[in-house]
This record gives C-alpha cells, sequence and structure tokens, in this order.
C-alpha cells in the first residue's frame, strides 16, 4: 500500500499543472476546515490508467458548501453554483471546465478526527451509490493521507484485469442509463464485462428495465455515446445485444460501420448521426425521432436529410439540384454524397457549382439600370443557372446575357 501511495503521487506529478495546483489547493482547503476530502471516480480511474481526464470530482466529510466557500479563496477565478437539496456544488472556470463538490453533510461543520467510524461510513456510502468498481475509488488529499488510495470495492483489480462490473445486482434496476454508460466504458478501454455484469445487463433488457428511463436521460447518454472515439463499436453492442430494439419497439437499420472508423475521428457529433441513420427508411426515421429528444440543429439536420434524400430520389434538373443542395446543410450534403444512388449527380451538381464564374451582382445590374427590388434577385437566379447548365461559359456572355434581361424588364 505504500508503494501503491508512492505510484500514485508519480501519477498526480505527471499531470498537468493547473490540474496539480488544484489538488494542492483542495489538499490546503481540507486543512483549514479540518475535514477530509476524496478525490472520486472518473479522475481516479484515468489517472491509474494514465489516460487523460477532463471532470474532477470531489468528495467531502464535513460540510461541502462552507468547504466550497473556503476552496474559492483559493480559486478567485472560479464561479461557485451550490445545490443545497442535492448536497453538491460546482466551480465553473472561465474556459468552461468545472469541478464538482459533493458532501454527505451540508449544514454541520464536522471534526473528522472526533468520529473516525461515521466519516469513514460516509464516503463508503458515497461509493457505494456508483455505477462500475472502477469508478468507485477514492484517492484522499488530506496532507497526511495525501495519494492514499481508497478503493472498498475491488475497482484496481477490475481496472487490471480489464473488467466492467456493477457494485451490487439491482444496479441497472436502479437506474438504467448505466447500461449504456457500461457499454461506453467498456468500449472506450477496451475492457470485457464481468460476467454477473453482462447477465444482468441482458435480463434487463429482456425483462424492460429501460420503460422506467426518460427519453431525455435516454437520448443524453446515446450522444455521449457519439461523442466517443470507438463510438461505432458501441452503437454495435447497442444494436447486438437488443437494447435499441427494446427502447425504439422495433429493429432500425442503424449503419455502425466499423470501415468508418478511421474517417469518423474528424466527424461532427451531427455528421456521425446522419450516418447512422443513413441507412433506415424515412419513416423509421419517422419512429426513431418519437423516442428521442434532439436538440434543434440535430433536430433539423435529421428531418433536412430525410427530406433531400426524398427530392433526391426524383428526377431533377441541375439548377434545381444545385437550389436544393445549396439550401442544406452541409453535413446533410456530405452524408447524401456517400449515397451510391446519388453520389455521381451530387458530384457533378457541386462541380458544375465550382465552375460558375460570376461576376455580376447587384450592384452591377442597378448600374444597368435596373430598379432596386424582386427583379435584381431573379435575374441573379437566371444567370446562375446559365452557368450551370452550361448555357454561358464566359464573363462576355454573361455581360450579354445581364442586358438582355434587364431590357425586357424595363
Ligand atoms: P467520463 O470520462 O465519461 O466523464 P466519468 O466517470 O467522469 O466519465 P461522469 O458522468 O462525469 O463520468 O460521472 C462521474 C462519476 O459519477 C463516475 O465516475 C461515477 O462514479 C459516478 N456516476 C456517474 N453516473 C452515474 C450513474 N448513472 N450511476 C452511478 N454512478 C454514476
Amino acid at each position: 500500500s505504500v508503494a501503491m501511495r508512492q505510484d500514485i503521487l508519480d501519477l498526480i506529478e505527471r499531470l498537468p499543472k493547473e490540474v496539480q495546483n488544484l489538488l494542492e489547493a483542495v489538499s490546503e482547503t481540507a486543512e483549514e476546515e479540518e475535514c477530509s476530502v476524496y478525490i472520486v471516480g472518473g479522475f481516479v480511474r484515468d489517472l491509474l490508467l494514465s489516460v487523460p481526464t477532463q471532470d474532477l470530482d470531489f468528495v467531502v466529510e464535513g460540510s461541502g458548501g462552507q468547504f466550497a466557500q473556503a476552496l474559492m479563496r483559493r480559486i478567485p477565478d472560479g464561479k461557485l453554483t451550490q445545490h443545497i437539496k442535492f448536497g453538491t456544488a460546482q466551480i465553473i472556470f472561465p474556459d468552461g471546465s468545472h469541478l464538482d463538490i459533493a458532501s454527505t453533510r451540508w449544514e454541520h461543520y464536522s471534526f473528522p478526527g472526533a468520529l473516525p467510524q461515521v466519516e469513514e461510513s460516509c464516503l463508503r456510502d458515497d461509493l457505494f451509490r456508483r455505477d462500475f468498481t472502477i469508478n468507485s475509488m477514492a484517492i484522499c488529499l488530506n496532507t497526511e493521507r495525501f495519494g492514499e488510495l481508497v478503493d472498498y470495492y475491488g475497482g484496481k483489480q477490475d481496472l487490471q484485469q480489464r473488467k466492467i462490473r456493477f457494485l451490487h445486482n439491482i444496479s441497472f434496476i436502479d437506474d438504467p442509463t448505466r447500461m449504456l454508460r457500461a457499454i461506453r466504458f467498456a468500449e472506450r478501454y477496451h475492457f470485457e464485462f464481468a460476467k454477473e455484469t453482462l447477465d444482468a445487463l441482458h435480463t434487463a433488457i429482456e425483462t424492460g428495465v429501460l420503460s422506467k428511463l426518460s427519453v431525455e436521460r435516454f437520448t443524453e447518454e446515446v450522444l455521449l455515446i457519439f461523442k466517443e472515439v470507438n463510438y461505432l463499436a458501441m452503437g454495435q453492442i447497442l444494436v447486438e445485444s437488443g437494447l435499441f430494439k427494446a427502447w425504439f419497439g422495433k429493429e432500425l437499420a442503424w449503419n455502425f460501420n466499423l470501415d468508418d472508423a478511421e474517417n469518423s475521428r474528424d466527424w461532427s457529433i451531427n455528421m456521425r448521426w446522419l450516418v447512422s441513420v443513413s441507412q433506415m427508411k424515412s419513416y423509421e426515421i419517422g419512429t426513431l425521432l418519437e423516442r428521442v429528444i434532439l436538440n434543434k440543429s440535430l433536430r433539423d439536420e435529421t428531418i433536412a436529410y430525410v427530406q433531400l434524400r426524398q427530392s433526391l430520389m426524383e428526377r431533377l434538373t441541375i439548377s434545381e439540384m444545385d437550389r436544393l443542395l445549396n439550401k442544406a446543410p452541409k453535413e446533410v450534403v456530405i452524408v447524401l454524397a456517400r449515397d451510391e444512388r446519388f453520389k455521381v449527380r451530387i458530384m457533378e451538381c457541386l462541380e458544375a457549382g465550382q465552375r460558375i464564374n460570376m461576376s455580376l451582382d447587384g450592384k452591377a445590374l442597378l448600374q444597368m439600370g435596373l430598379k432596386q427590388g424582386p427583379e435584381i434577385g431573379e435575374i441573379l437566379d437566371r444567370v446562375r443557372m446559365a452557368w450551370l447548365e452550361g448555357r454561358i461559359s464566359t464573363l462576355e456572355e454573361e455581360q450579354g446575357m445581364a442586358r438582355q434581361w434587364v431590357n425586357t424588364q424595363r
């Protein structure tokens, strides 16, 4: 255990300086406030795995509110929000990152030295409410114990054996989002499920535990998956395990093609989402949209995707196509251009669009004697179409055509 503590100190020393300073500030605050403080959860997991982490979660044995206020004196650029009801506080930094402080007692100031039993059971309870053993470890930050690992549930061993294991067998019933979280962590770190955890996952899916979940929380968890580098593998598991079928009420034609793994690293969340639904029929996407609550941009793009795909099935002139492609969000066009049915036509249209060398603008038309009004836009449109369709290909021809239109307007 002494060796372990030294290992942890070494790992902490390799963290970015700002993070180390923050841990230092928390440590000093704990001494000042005479309470115990721990960093818990994902931070500890990622520290032991030597992978970068963003979130800092602390558990204070003592008054969390008082602790947060004392800590603020050492973090002058932070902004403090307290949630008294939940016994939590959050400090937000100017760059948008934040740290969370949880505590079991809010109002009462405690002296940890006086009540060691109670103190210990508080942290133990807090950690027992967490999702998986690998997320249930804490590191003490008090000066005397700085770097000491608290691991009641075998998290370190599961990290070493690369296992996702829940803390008790009604975990998925208590909170079905953990089913999605389990899949997310397993694929993010290339871990396997412990046998009971896997069995419980399948049982939970079969017995309809998901129905306890709100559409908001489900969507939130799914979109967290789309942010992950390995989201395609996670998506495949969501389909193969039957979890998606249980939620959406039927099998949808999800597209999580591992061949896209390389390219999808640079894709936005919206792009990843659109590619994932691109094999579904329009009515399937309709079913899908009834069972998720997307943010406006993602919802609008999904609908624009279905509509544009529908239009492209029809015969379109190049200028109709040009108008539709220009109107649609860029990501929608990119995803449709991956579709074998539309690829060639979309590329042709975009290339034709690039050959347009239009010099004419509204100002030029005014100088030719046209009055301000809707005709200006119409003529610009018509000239653009002429370029697209190859009816003009030089600036002289463009000028000639514009003059002709202007004359008919006067
Ligand atoms: P990430 O790297 O994805 O942010 P994280 O572990 O930091 O992973 P958070 O969602 O920020 O994930 O949660 C922080 C901690 O809170 C987790 O490590 C876990 O201990 C606990 N936790 C989060 N969600 C749940 C849940 N649904 N049930 C139980 N414990 C949870």
